[in-house]
């Protein structure tokens, strides 16, 4: 499915991986820290490090600049009184960190060796050396699971409506969730969308007060609280829904055009093997943005259910750099 903005994404990645790339001269040198991931949480620490005149690579993902990527205005980030364009605030942390000697590799990592020092990041066959490592991989979207949803993405199913709300002009679109981003979404929506049905499995929403009530004043969102899709039907694009009511239920069929999930996010921890993580997988924090592994620290959404801001994620950024610096400068006095 085409991407709104797609073409300014590919653009501002490929200007950050012109800016600095890894060469092969380079390639076997042990860096004072690799960071896995390129949030805000990577890019902020990556800033701190490199500041710090620590030897620093970030390993970015083929799809750097994390969540933000994928939004358009952001609105809370401090020091932009007007809001910035999510992708413009990625770009601005990467140039920032590169300006002080980051290395980037734009490519996924595919393995982790925290067994020993130096530590081993592989990146295919590739493999990276560190002294010490910042786990800042971040979240990624949660899925229903229910039937016919894997299918029909990019098909009518869709976690993005900055990017994909464009498709549905004066169409009938579903978005799912009671949470900030649920409320987003449906808003985003309404700019395209004919009509926008807000499928909540409570009663009550968790998004904050604001959000709920921009909601509520919106004449083209229509609320259903206790309700839950249970499948999505339709030949090669979402045709129609099933939503049951979780109070009595009783299974309906919605004819609709798009589907929306906004139901949060899991983190990206499946590829750390001897990383402590908590049921839900996120990564466990031991001590000041320190993992159970000496070395390795933590930072953003991969550890935060909480709040998981781009202003909390460059916060924690910021914090595990300067306890990572503080550890380094121990392991060598
Ligand atoms: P969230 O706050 O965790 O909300 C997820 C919502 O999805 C909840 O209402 C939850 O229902 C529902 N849900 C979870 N699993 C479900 C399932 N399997 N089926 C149906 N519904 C399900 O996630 P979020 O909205 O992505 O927000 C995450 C954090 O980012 C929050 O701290 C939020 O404030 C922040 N955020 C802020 C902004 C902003 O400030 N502009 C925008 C977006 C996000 P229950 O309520 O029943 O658990």
């Amino acid at each position: 499915m085409l991407v709104q903005n797609e073409a300014s994404f590919s653009e501002l990645r490929a200007v950050g991986s012109l800016l600095t790339s890894v060469t092969p001269q380079n390639m076997d040198k042990t860096y004072d820290v690799i960071i896995i991931g390129s949030g805000p949480a990577g890019l902020t620490a990556a800033i701190y490090t490199t500041r710090a005149n620590l030897k620093t690579l970030v390993i970015a993902g083929v799809t750097w600049g994390g969540q933000l990527m994928l939004t358009t205005e952001v609105e809370n980030f401090p020091g932009f009184p007007e809001g910035i364009q999510g992708p413009d605030l990625m770009a601005n942390m990467r140039k920032q960190a590169e300006r002080f000697g980051a290395e980037f590799v734009d490519d996924n990592f595919t393995a982790v060796d925290f067994s020993q020092k130096p530590f081993k990041i592989s990146v295919g066959d590739k493999v990276y050396e560190a002294r010490s490592v910042i786990i800042a991989t971040g979240a990624d979207t949660k899925w229903l699971g229910v039937k016919g949803e894997k299918e029909k993405i990019g098909r009518g199913v869709s976690s993005c409506a900055p990017c994909d709300a464009a498709f549905f002009r004066n169409k009938k679109v579903i978005v799912v969730g009671g949470g900030d981003s649920a409320m987003e979404e449906a808003l985003v929506l309404t700019k395209f969308a004919d009509s926008v049905t807000l499928i909540h499995r409570r009663d009550s929403f968790r998004a904050s007060e604001i959000m709920q009530k921009r909601v509520r004043e919106n004449p083209k969102i229509k609320i259903l609280y206790n309700s839950e899709i249970t499948e999505i039907l339709g030949e090669m694009k979402v045709e129609k829904v099933k939503i049951k009511n979780t109070q009595t239920n009783t299974i309906s069929e919605m004819p609709i055009d798009g589907i929306f999930v906004a139901i949060g996010h899991m983190p990206n921890t499946a590829k750390f093997t001897g990383i402590d993580l908590d049921e839900e997988g996120f990564v466990k924090v031991h001590n000041h943005f320190l993992t159970n592994k000496e070395g390795v620290f933590v930072a953003g959404d991969v550890h935060d259910k909480e709040y998981k801001q781009a202003i909390t994620a460059a916060g924690y950024g910021c914090s595990a750099a300067l306890e990572l610096q503080k550890w380094l400068s121990e392991q060598t006095s």
